[in-house]
């Protein structure tokens, strides 16, 4: 059995699709991986990079995890040095995934292959794998915990006053994001059951930009949402409900409505279970937000790189179009939290302890 077990690998290296510039199959000490992260500012892409090089130091791979302090031209240097030196996966989650196209295509001429983690890179046929979670479902969670909580399903008329703002215009995600949101809330728009008193509604999906925050930056956020609550809620206006697509424009969103001084929070929707969130939402300032396990991400992420090591065909079940074609993709699936089921998903999985929760 042992010697079977050990063929089968070898066998499987004649079809391989390993990178390096070589089809041959390489001890595990001699294959090495490039991670690069966007920054670090966001606990998120710590985590999601840490667990990533863990997971695959474990198959003994030679791994260099770096982050680009949010600055597109960084990236890409550093993309394109793992290259130089010989990388044979480079995995990315690009700042701006049109931007990472080039270094990308330098990779993958130098014989690396390229996965695309959490954000696409667009563009581009440089790009062998994707891996993320569903990203329109993470904006119809968002949209739908609006519409449920306001209770207009059980008749309740409204208007209501709903304040809407998008991720990054230059993320990929940000466009699903709100994609997925629009889809769920637009009818109510249309209906005039909700209205936007700051007038700042995208007269069409394609226009998800135009309340773009951008790089999903926290202060940039609260700016944006002090200057819509000074000009129109100033007055005694409610603000029932504002679509926050993450978590860090969430506790921008908290900040600006503790600085209005109201006795009140809207409903706040978010993205990621970042520590500060879960506690936010644990003190009822926060309304919801949108658990992707990471865990799982970078799980996947290893796994799949793993059996193209090994020379396995890998296919993945989802595909992703980055506009010039269609990615094999594995897309996971995020799940919608807020103070009922904290514990259940969060603390009980382990992916936060009950003390940083602040339960
Ligand atoms: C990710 C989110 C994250 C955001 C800001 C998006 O591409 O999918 O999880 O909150 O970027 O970093």
């Amino acid at each position: 059995i042992a010697v079977a077990a050990m063929l089968i690998p070898l066998s499987a290296c004649g079809n391989s699709r390993g990178g390096g510039g070589s089809s041959e199959h390489k001890d595990s000490s001699q294959v090495s991986i490039g991670i690069s992260m966007p920054e670090q500012q966001l606990e998120r892409w710590q985590i999601d990079g840490d667990n990533l090089k863990k997971q695959l130091e474990q198959y003994g791979y030679k791994v260099t995890l770096q982050f680009a302090d949010g600055k597109t031209d960084l990236q890409s240097s550093q993309i394109q040095n793992m290259a130089n030196q010989g990388a044979d996966y480079i995995v990315i989650a690009s700042i701006d995934g049109t931007a990472t196209g080039a270094a990308a295509e330098q990779a993958a001429a130098n014989g690396s292959k390229v996965i695309a983690y959490d954000r696409l890179i667009m563009n581009t046929d440089a790009v062998d794998y994707y891996t993320t979670f569903s990203l329109t479902d993470v904006g119809k969670m968002q949209g739908q915990y609006i519409v449920d909580k306001l209770g207009v399903k059980e008749g309740k008329k409204g208007p209501f006053n709903v304040e809407l703002m998008s991720g990054s215009p230059t993320d990929n995600n940000a466009k699903y994001y709100y994609e997925g949101a629009w889809s769920v809330l637009e009818p109510y728009f249309k209906s005039g059951v909700f209205q936007a008193k700051s007038g700042k509604l995208p007269s069409s999906v394609k226009d998800w930009q135009s309340i773009g925050i951008d790089n999903w930056d926290r202060q940039k956020g609260q700016a944006e949402m002090e200057n819509r609550i000074n000009s129109f809620y100033h007055d005694g206006t409610k603000l029932d409900a504002v679509l926050a697509p993450n978590d860090a424009i969430a506790l921008g969103t908290v900040n600006a409505v503790e600085g209005a001084g109201w006795n009140y929070f809207p409903i706040i929707t978010g993205q990621d279970a970042e520590k500060a969130n879960v506690q936010a939402i644990v003190q009822g300032k926060q309304s919801m937000t949108v658990y992707k396990d990471t865990r799982l991400l970078a799980k996947t992420t290893a796994q799949l790189i793993k059996d193209l090591a090994d020379g396995k065909t890998v296919k993945a079940k989802d595909k992703f179009n980055n506009g010039n074609k269609d990615v094999s993709s594995a897309l996971l699936t995020p799940v919608s939290v807020d103070k009922s089921n904290i514990e259940k998903e969060l603390v009980d999985s382990g992916y936060i302890s009950a003390a940083d929760a602040g339960l």
